[in-house]
């Protein structure tokens, strides 16, 4: 709460992945300016898309 400042985090450096099989969501993603409270929509996004991206894979096989 004290970091005014949006900051993202990425698990590329260079544009070369430094982990796989893991994602990133909500606070684990980025920390965004508390005033706005953002964090908990941002999260819930998160969650349903990666539903989402789970579910078509499932659905593939
Ligand atoms: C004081 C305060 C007020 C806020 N007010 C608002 C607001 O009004 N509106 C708003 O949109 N956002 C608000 N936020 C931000 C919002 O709470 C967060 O952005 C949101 O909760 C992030 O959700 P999350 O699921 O990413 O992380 P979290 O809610 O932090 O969930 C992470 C969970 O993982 C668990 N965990 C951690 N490590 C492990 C482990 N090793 N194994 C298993 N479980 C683990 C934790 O116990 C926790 O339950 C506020 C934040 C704070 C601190």
């Amino acid at each position: 709460m004290s970091g005014l400042n949006d900051r993202r985090r990425t698990l590329a450096v260079d544009g070369e992945p430094v982990v796989t099989g893991l994602v990133a969501i909500g606070d684990a993603w980025a920390s965004t300016n508390p005033s706005l409270g953002r964090g908990s929509t941002m999260g819930l996004i998160h969650a349903c898309l990666l539903r989402g991206v789970l579910r078509q894979a499932m659905t593939r096989r």
